[in-house]
């Protein structure tokens, strides 16, 4: 349940409900100061009597139940969209914000000369792995810390904000130090602990569906993250596995409305993981930004042949310079923009 404040209550009375939810075994508030209302979130196993004992309280004008088993998650609990703050780059709002680059980072020149490439054409977010979770233990796994440093550098020299994968609760600490946003890959999406510990950082969350993950429970997956105090998360459909093996997942674009319509959270779509074939990425993109979605993550590399991981749904430079002009065109016309390319 959540509880709404009135309008012009005093910071007293916030505090004193904090209190008394704390004074609840089991009960702890998270206090939400939306632009238009103050509201607090009841987290743990409520009852049905709570409602009038906190309706009773100073300063409260109603409480809410909330049906959904994710809450901080929920639309209820937050009508308003979230908008995901990135430096400069908002996420979640008017702007529809392309994430671009390389599967994993290889090498220095393959990262800045794709990021100088994707900044030109209207990408506002570099993405590149340094920790890959590879489906095989002999596929290349990533370069590591020296990774994370290209994209650090690759940030510096062309003012894109990066994106990165972490794969472990452990390094947490250190890949939030290079990276702008982390990204919580779809085979993590169970890995309880990992979102716990990107909870409790300080960068904003990406967080990619599952294989086999139904929007309820790739919430409650978002509302590990947002329980810990990070209210910075940004959704990411990136296709389910399905029957079909001519693509390599099946992207279920309802998804970026239905999840609109369950949450407040920005939702992202990726249309490389989703078909794992560059000739389906563009139309799919169009297809998601059609949908209504906040953003797009798309694999570029200066050579795809010779890309260490995901070669073959990769764009080159030529083919992501023109799909960033379909988007272009068809964002105009659900009435989102799209950064300018520049010289
Ligand atoms: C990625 O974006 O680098 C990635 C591994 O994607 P996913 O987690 O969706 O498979
Ligand atoms: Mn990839």
């Amino acid at each position: 349940m959540i509880v709404v404040m009135k309008t012009g209550s005093t910071q007293e009375e916030l505090e004193g409900v904090q209190k008394h939810i704390t004074s609840k075994q089991g009960l702890r508030p998270q206090v939400f100061q939306g632009v238009e209302r103050t509201v607090v979130g009841v987290l743990g196993t409520t009852y049905p009597e709570l409602r009038d004992e906190f309706e009773a309280l100073p300063g409260v004008r109603e409480v809410v139940p909330i049906s959904k088993p994710y809450k901080l998650a929920s639309r209820e609990f937050h009508p308003d969209d979230t908008l995901v703050q990135v430096g400069d780059v908002t996420i979640g709002g008017n702007e529809l914000v392309v994430m671009a680059g390389p599967c994993a980072v290889e090498s220095e020149q393959q990262v800045i000369s794709t990021a100088h490439m994707a900044r030109k054409a209207g990408a506002r977010i570099l993405r590149g792995g340094a920790f890959k979770p590879r489906s095989s233990p002999y596929s290349f796994q990533g370069l590591g810390l020296p990774g994370l440093q290209i994209l650090a550098k690759a940030r510096q020299e062309t003012g894109l904000r990066v994106i990165t994968e972490v794969l472990t609760a452990e390094d947490v600490s250190l890949v939030e130090e290079y990276t702008d946003i982390l990204q919580v890959g779809a085979r993590n999406i169970q890995n309880y602990r990992l979102l716990q510990a990107v909870g409790k950082a300080h960068k904003p969350v990406l967080l990619k569906r599952g294989f086999a993950t139904p929007y309820e429970e790739w919430l409650l997956s978002a509302e590990y993250i947002l329980s810990e105090g990070n209210q910075a998360v940004i959704l990411c459909e990136r296709g389910v596995r399905t029957f079909e093996t001519y693509t390599r997942n099946t992207l279920d674009l309802a998804a970026v409305p239905a999840i609109k319509r369950l949450s407040h959270l920005p939702i992202v779509v990726d249309p490389s993981h989703a078909t794992g074939k560059w000739h389906l990425v563009a139309p799919m993109a169009l297809a998601a930004v059609a949908a209504g979605v906040h953003g797009l993550e798309i694999e570029v590399h200066p050579n795809p042949d010779q890309a260490l991981s995901d070669g073959a749904q990769s764009l080159t430079f030529e083919n992501f310079q023109q799909l960033m002009g379909g988007i272009r065109s068809v964002a105009e016309a659900v009435g989102l923009t799209v950064a300018s390319p520049t010289t």
